[in-house]
């Protein structure tokens, strides 16, 4: 809707005597162009139709700047008024400014995408395209496109694949690396704008603000269409959702999974067993980021994450398993030199090693975060044991933490207790705790591998 009114608003399409006429006629005249729809077309050969098909008979060919009315919209329609003519244009066709016309196009498989007997999801499935194909379309309507395959005709939807004119479909064949990245993307920009609630006891704000009425209590793993993200006075980020129904509300965007950040993620590897695993470590911080520090200052997250890396390394190492580092000195690596460390290796499981620190000097405990939902089971088979060390556990997380989100490998982040509390701050300077959590951490890890292992067994 935005999008159309500013193409109405817009300079190009108002010349200034229009803008003369409105500034006189003031907001009677807004309220207007705003209660009728008008589109501007942008593009030639754009033909109304009969009915909501590009095979239908065409009523009438439009021209650049021409205004239609927009009565109602449907399945990628727009049913429309243009004069004393009354018809349909496909809405796809105008967003997509590339195609020449609605006829003569090209279907680009981008994701794994069924083809039905007829269109219509409970219709009969007759196969699935990968993707990486070129098919020129029979027609498109109502949303379905209609292909000629070698054993039929067939249907699938017309919003899972890209639309083009017959000269854009690559003649030279694409590597295979290329294809995957291509799916990858095309995936990824499919799921964009979805996110799911991975957190229990959450609540749809009916604004953006934790102290606004609610709607309703999320469900654990309920999906939303993103919307849009807003910023509440404080700086604090929220996404406006829909919901499956329609409902439209607030929620925390650091609550809020995006489905496209999962996209081309590892989720679980099996190596047999922790001593045929390779384990990749970063002890967070280092180098001219300190971390959190002590309230006395004599105490920096990056030495203690360091030093208990070491400790697990050496348990890791001496049961066999191959351990890798993002850094084994007090060296800085940026955020984004984490993920590539991790993206280019082999690694069964990244962990990032961390101590909490909070203004609320009571919070104290570890948390084990994930981001991935393929990566609650190590996150959790951790937990599980971290459970057993003498300290307060706050459980195993959603945390939208950019090393884990954007970590193509397994992925888990450690909280190991709060430095800004006085009873954590004294476990976490002891070397006896810090043993006790590689331990835990370690025996977690050889459990997780052997799940995998007995799973992969019995199926
Ligand atoms: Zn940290």
């Amino acid at each position: 809707m935005s999008n159309i009114l500013e193409k109405i608003f817009s300079k190009k399409y108002f010349p200034p005597i229009l803008t003369i006429l409105v500034l006189l006629i003031g907001s009677l005249a807004i309220a207007n162009l705003l209660s009728d729809t008008t589109i501007i077309i942008e593009q030639d050969n754009v033909v109304i139709r009969e009915s909501a098909a590009t095979n239908s008979n065409a009523i009438v060919e439009l021209s650049s700047g021409d205004q239609v009315t927009v009565i109602s919209s449907d399945n990628g329609w727009n049913r429309v008024r243009f004069g004393t003519y009354d018809g349909w244009i496909p809405q796809w066709l105008l967003d997509n400014q590339q195609l020449v016309s609605d006829q003569n196009i090209y279907a680009q498989i981008l994701v794994n995408t069924p083809v039905y007997s007829s269109p219509d999801e409970n219709s009969e499935l007759i196969t699935n395209l990968e993707s990486g194909q070129y098919l020129p379309i029979n027609y498109e309507s109502n949303g379905w496109i209609s292909v000629t395959l070698t054993d039929g005709v067939g249907y699938f939807r017309t919003r899972l694949v890209g639309l083009i004119n017959p000269e854009q479909v690559p003649t030279a064949e694409l590597t295979e690396e290329a294809m995957d990245e291509q799916a990858l993307e095309a995936e990824r920009l499919a799921l964009q704008d979805i996110g799911v609630i991975r957190s229990d006891f959450q609540l749809l704000y009916d604004s953006p603000s934790v102290y606004a009425d609610y709607i309703y209590e999320i469900d654990r793993d309920q999906t939303f269409t993103v919307l849009d993200i807003v910023t509440d006075d404080v700086g604090n980020e929220f996404a406006f959702v829909e919901d499956e129904n329609g409902i439209r509300g607030y929620v925390e965007d650091r609550l809020v999974a995006y489905l496209a950040d999962s996209v081309g993620h590892v989720g679980t590897t099996n190596p047999g067993s922790l001593a045929d695993a390779t384990i990749l470590i970063d002890p967070g911080h280092g180098g001219e980021d300190p971390g959190a520090i002590s309230y006395d200052e004599l105490t920096y997250e990056k030495d203690v994450t360091l030093d208990t890396a070491y400790i697990i390394r050496d348990h890791l190492e001496a049961l066999g398993a191959e351990v890798l580092m993002t850094r084994d000195d007090d060296s800085f690596v940026p955020l984004n030199g984490i993920v590539d460390i991790s993206n280019q290796s082999n690694a069964d499981v990244f962990i990032s090693l961390h101590y909490d620190a909070s203004l609320y000097p009571d919070w104290s405990g570890i948390t084990t975060y994930y981001y991935h939902e393929s990566d609650f089971s190590i996150a959790d088979s951790i937990n599980n044991e971290l459970i057993n060390v003498n300290m307060i556990n706050n459980g195993t997380n959603f945390g939208n933490y950019h090393v884990i989100r954007e970590n193509s490998r397994p992925a888990v982040l450690l909280e190991l207790g709060y430095m800004s509390n006085t009873n954590d701050l004294v476990s976490i300077r002891s070397e006896d705790y810090r043993h006790n959590i590689a331990e835990a951490i370690v025996t977690g890890l050889s459990n997780y591998f052997d799940n995998q292992a007995a799973n992969e067994a019995s199926n």
